[in-house]
């Protein structure tokens, strides 16, 4: 017997089984029981790596197991290509950034990219022997299934779940992007923790001066306040100390004086100031990161930004305006130790939310975002998570606390090329909205006309949306791809809702 030579025996029985069809789905099969897998799409950004094969492998399994067990198993090949990775990998390949060339020109180089690795990858699969369905394959940046993206954000539109507003992003200044948190690093670095002078407005008694933290000098009676990010005094809020703190009584609804910008602000108390960080008497800006959000919402503190997209200071920086964050914190300590506001400056390491793409230093920017409301459904996902079954139990404990931690709507929208068009067009004088009609979907704003030729409300002349969606929006919505949602209703019925989301 000649020596068994898996390259040539396995390839046989590959080609075979695909001449056979035998992971075919079955349309028209009216006895078998459905089983339908919502296959996570692979994401077109590289070759699969041993993760994939042991994670594919896993979901490889239920299907042929479900076949062997009589089911008519629905286990669509499919690929999720869209987004920053792959954008990103255009860009280091050929050394450019999307703007230096045409915006459509680059969206073509990212989809052939990614059309090369899915072509890789389908290798690998047949390869390791995975049963995923090809009459059934979709990948996310088709026409028909961006078609389905669209119509899903058009139909909460028409419920109300859509707007758009003003509102804190995490943003890369680098990227000009606005990112979701999943989207934000963390990594430690070494800055300088700057302790400052804050001076009272009111006249103080000398008792105070026994405590620590707080001094008196030729211009009068002062808090000190220890900060790594001086540059944002311009935005300082409100200055807060813990109410267990022996301070507290004297400060609480004091006010100081911002360095400086000489603007007042009041002392609050509140549990979340840890007495252990710097004096244990901190500011509060808007918005250095996530945590003063959270300041924001429960004290209604107004969004005053002190850096703008390009991560430059804004307005209200006075004399720092247009400067870049880092030479601004530069100048900034530099003249609070010529002043003598600052006490001391002392080496930190510290956390910091880095852009997950270039390591840049994350910062919380205005900008006018696409939201879909995801609040008001956080009771609603707890319900459903009540009605699936989970293997294993604790996956479901870590959608319970995704859900419970959920701050503020989600950001749709990204300042990105190679994803789903948003599909709207906006009147350049008056802002007013026209949506994509469902029907005209799949569309394209930055080519395609708008369904209307003026805009309605003042006659002015309508601008395609240049922003495109998360490509969230584009995965989350498979199972309503997979089962025919306004592709075909026949079927939506039958395989509506799936069986299995691994
Ligand atoms: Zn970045
Ligand atoms: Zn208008």
């Amino acid at each position: 017997m000649d020596r068994y030579d898996q390259r040539q025996i396995e390839k046989k029985w590959q080609k075979k089984w695909q001449e056979m069809k035998i992971y075919r789905f079955d349309f028209n099969d009216k006895n078998k029981p459905v089983y339908s897998i919502d296959v996570p799409p692979r994401y077109a950004s590289g070759p699969l790596h041993v993760g994939h094969a042991v994670h594919y492998t896993h979901i490889d399994f239920v299907a042929r197991y479900k076949r062997m067990r009589g089911y008519n198993v629905f286990f669509p090949l499919c690929f999720d290509v869209n987004g920053i990775p792959i954008e990103e990998r255009v860009e280091r390949k050929l050394n450019i950034t999307r703007k230096d060339i045409d915006r459509h020109e680059f969206i073509k180089l990212c989809s052939e990219f990614a059309q090369k690795n899915i072509q890789t990858m389908i290798d690998q699969y047949v390869k390791l022997g995975e049963s995923m369905d090809p009459s059934i394959y979709y990948q996310t940046d088709s026409k028909d299934y961006r078609r389905v993206t669209q119509i899903s954000f058009i139909e909460h539109y028409e419920k109300g779940h859509i707007y758009k507003g003003e509102f804190p992003v995490n943003w890369c200044p680098r990227c000009m992007t606005a990112m979701a948190d999943a989207e934000v690093q963390y990594m430690e670095r070494e800055t300088s923790l700057n302790t400052i002078k804050f001076y009272f407005v009111e006249k103080q008694p000398d008792a105070i001066l026994k405590y620590h933290g707080i001094g008196r000098d030729e211009k009068g009676f002062y808090v000190e306040i220890a900060t790594t990010r001086p540059e944002m005094l311009p935005s300082c809020q409100i200055v807060a100390v813990n109410p267990l703190d022996e301070r507290a009584p004297w400060l609480v609804d004091q006010k100081l004086r911002v360095p400086i910008f000489e603007k007042e602000v009041k002392i609050v108390a509140d549990e979340s100031v840890d007495p252990g960080f710097g004096t244990g008497i901190v500011m509060i800006c808007t918005i250095g990161d996530k945590e003063d959000l959270k300041w924001v919402f429960k004290y209604k503190l107004p969004l005053e930004m002190s850096i703008d997209e390009e991560g430059r200071m804004t307005e209200i920086c006075g004399k720092y305006k247009g400067m870049k964050i880092e030479d601004a914190r530069k100048k900034v300590i530099e003249d609070l130790r010529s002043t003598g506001y600052l006490v001391k400056q002392e080496s930190l390491l510290q956390n910091v939310g880095v852009c997950w793409r270039c390591k840049t230093p994350v910062e919380f920017i205005l900008a006018k975002q696409w939201f879909l409301k995801t609040l008001p459904f956080k009771e609603k996902i707890l319900e459903a998570s009540n009605k699936m079954k989970w293997f294993p139990e604790f996956m479901k404990i870590r959608l319970v606390e995704w859900v419970n931690s959920l701050e503020w709507d989600w950001v749709i929208s990204r300042q990105r090329y190679f994803a789903t068009p948003i599909p709207v067009w906006e009147c350049e004088n008056c802002e007013h909205v026209v949506v994509a009609r469902k029907e005209d979907c799949y569309v394209d704003p930055t080519i395609d006309k708008p369904p209307v030729e003026k805009c309605p409300k003042c006659g002015g002349k309508l601008k395609g949306c240049e922003d495109v969606f998360d490509t969230w929006m584009d995965s989350s919505i498979s199972p309503l791809y997979n089962t025919f949602w306004y592709r075909d209703n026949e079927n939506f019925k039958k395989l509506y809702p799936m069986s299995l989301r691994p």
